[in-house]
Formats: structure tokens, sequence, C-alpha cells
């Protein structure tokens, strides 16, 4: 299939574009014997979750990487980024920072009605405090993507810091939430064109690629780079908030986050509807919120464990994994497909309290 693709002028678009390397590209992509015997399906899994500088890494690097190529350019001393104190983005943008040279600031939210006030540093709000990392912890009641005078008040923080480190004659960038950052969705076209390449030395096409959905970082790339080269492999969303269409992070915003990466690729730009049929996320799986174990996920935690010796977090990727199980196992996906599972990463958070982890140990 490879070989029938036009691939030259797409990697010679993303071969312009400034770039900070920090992560050990390409990630592994390998089969799940195991599992793929029990289910029925040829299940494969790309490790994003592999990707470094460190053992504890994940999908945001890829973003960093161009994020970052382009600070440099600009000067930049100082980026601040927010998210949950257990983001997984937060980490891995501090460590490309670091290594960068350019100083990471992380605003993070705590939603104390279910975690309660910070205790013992764990999980990767530790590896935070181990790297150095200036950071400024919110308490939130409640759902913390819901809470207006929450993110106003980490808006706050964010445009004082700025201020501040501006006036001492620093150079500031702010990334969004997940790393979400226009010069940044396209780091995952890299990742469908890596899978591409991978899937075709392992002999086969894929039909379908699973991935656990959130801060909308990781699909505009890959869902533009499908389009692109006209692969025919379908994507399937597992969310991990509700995705309504008047939400803070919303099917639209996929679709206009895909268009410009498909014009930043030299591509034609299918029109909204076009992309909107593409999309297929599922929000079964969320369970009760953001950053609650379910019982669906701690379940695939545990049998992917079990069965390959692998770790998916319990707060993305073990709902994404519980969504892509179900989904197998309720016949959605037809037997005998040739199905990839993206390991975002996640694996700092299961080493975060009880209210995060869930019950994972046990028969
Ligand atoms: C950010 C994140 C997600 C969600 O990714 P998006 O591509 O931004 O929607 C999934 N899994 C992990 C581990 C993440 O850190």
């Amino acid at each position: 299939m490879e070989n029938r693709l036009d691939t030259t002028r797409f990697d010679s678009a993303i071969d312009r574009l400034p770039r900070f390397r920090v992560g050990f590209y390409p990630t592994p992509f390998h089969e799940l014997r195991n599992l793929s015997r029990t289910l029925g399906i040829n299940l494969y899994m790309k490790r994003e979750d592999m990707a470094g500088p460190s053992a504890i890494s994940g999908s945001k690097i890829r973003l960093a990487e161009f994020i970052l190529g382009r600070a440099l350019e600009a000067g930049v001393t100082h980026l601040i980024t927010r998210g949950a104190y257990l983001t997984n983005s937060g980490l891995q943008f501090a460590a490309a920072c670091l290594s960068a040279g350019i100083t990471p600031v992380l605003v993070l939210t705590r939603n104390i009605d279910r975690h309660g006030k910070l205790g013992e540093s764990r999980g990767n709000y530790l590896l935070n405090q181990i790297m150095g990392v200036e950071t400024h912890v919110v308490d939130v009641e409640g759902d913390i993507w819901a809470d207006a005078g929450a993110t106003a008040q980490l808006e706050g923080i964010i445009a004082r810091r700025k201020a501040e480190l501006e006036s001492m004659g620093h150079t500031v960038m702010v990334v969004g939430a997940g790393g979400a950052h226009p010069d940044g969705f396209i780091a995952h076209a890299q990742t469908f064109r890596e899978i591409l390449r991978q899937s075709a030395d392992a002999g086969m096409e894929l039909d379908f690629i699973y991935h656990t959905i959130g801060t909308g970082t990781a699909l505009p790339g890959m869902l533009a780079a499908k389009l692109s080269l006209g692969h025919p492999v379908k994507f399937k969303s597992i969310a991990i908030d509700p995705y309504d269409e008047d939400g803070w992070i919303n099917p639209s915003i996929i679709v206009e986050r895909t268009q410009a990466v498909l014009a930043t690729l030299g591509s034609s730009v299918p029109d909204d509807a076009t992309i909107h049929r593409e999309l297929d996320i599922d929000r079964r799986f969320i369970g009760e919120e953001y950053a609650a174990p379910s019982p669906e996920s701690t379940a695939a935690i545990r049998e992917l464990a079990r069965a390959e010796g692998i770790f998916v977090g319990p707060v993305y990727t073990g709902k994404g994994f519980a969504g892509l199980l179900d989904h197998a196992r309720t016949g959605r996906i037809p037997a005998g497909s040739n199905v990839a599972f993206l390991h975002t990463g996640d694996t700092g958070n299961l080493f975060e309290i009880p209210e995060v982890v869930g019950a994972l140990v046990g028969h």
C-alpha cells in the first residue's frame, strides 16, 4: 500500500519545519500476540509511551518537538503551560523544555472534591518536583474542565507570571492544555507516517486505529495524514471527556485543527462535513468524570498487563483500551480485522493516589 501513496511531498512538507529533537523516533510498533488470539483480531500497539527522553513518556513529546523548534527560533526563554496536577503533557513539555534550555512553568488544577488537597508528591507531580519545575497548583471544587471560576483564576496566574517574566526581559510562550498549540498539531502526521511504514513492514494494512481522545492533539495530525495520503484506515476515538459540541474541546475544534494541518502539508482541504464524517468518538468510557477510575478501565489495565506485560494508565489510556476491548468483544470490530492501539502514555499516573489509580491489585 505504502508504495502506491505519494509520500514525497508529504515528507518534505514535514522535514521543512523547525524541530527540536528530544524523543526517540520512530517509536516501536508491535503485535500483541496473546490478546490477538483472545479477541480474534490482529492487534498491534504503537508505543508513544516509549518516545523518551525518559521511560515515562507519551504522545505530547512529539508536539513539544515542533513547538520548541519554533520557540527556539523566536528566542523563547520560558514556556508556560497548564493542565491537571497529574498532567502528562505538562510533564513531557517540562522535560523537553529543560532539554532545550527553556525554563518550564506549570500552572495546574487539582479537583480537591475528588482527590483531596495536595499531600505527598506522587506520580507525574513527583517527577516535576524532581526536575525542579516551577509549579502553581489551583484547588478546584468539582469538575476542573467545567469550572469557569477556576479557569479564570488559572488564566490570571498565567497572565501575571508572563507579565512578570517579560518585565525581567524574558521571552515567554504560552501553550494550552494538553500541549495544544498551532505549531504542534502536525506532529502526529509523522506518527501516522511511521505506522504506515511499520504496518507495511509487518505485511499488513490496518483497518482501524484506536486511541484515547482528550485535549485533541493527536487526532488532527493523524487524520490529516490519512486524508492527505488517501489511506482507507478508520480512526476510533475513545473519549475521556464529553466532547459536546459546546464543550471546551469538541468535534469542530478537531475539524479545524485537521484542516490547518492539511494546509501545512500542502494538501487539498476538505469541507467541514467531510472531516466530521471521519470522526467516530465513543463517549461511553469516560466513567464518572475526568481522572476518576472506572471499573472498565481498571479491568482493561489488568487484562493488558496480565496478557502482555504492558502497562496503560488510569486517566487516559486505560479508558481508551477499555473501549477497544469492548468494541472487539461486542463485534464492533469485525473478526480478523487489523487493529492498532496508539499507546499515548499515562503510565506515571499508575503511581498516583488511590482515588486516581483505582483498585488494580487483587484477583
Ligand atoms: C493528552 C493525552 C491523551 C489525549 O490526547 P489528545 O490527543 O490530546 O486528545 C491521551 N492519552 C494520554 C496519555 C495523554 O497524555
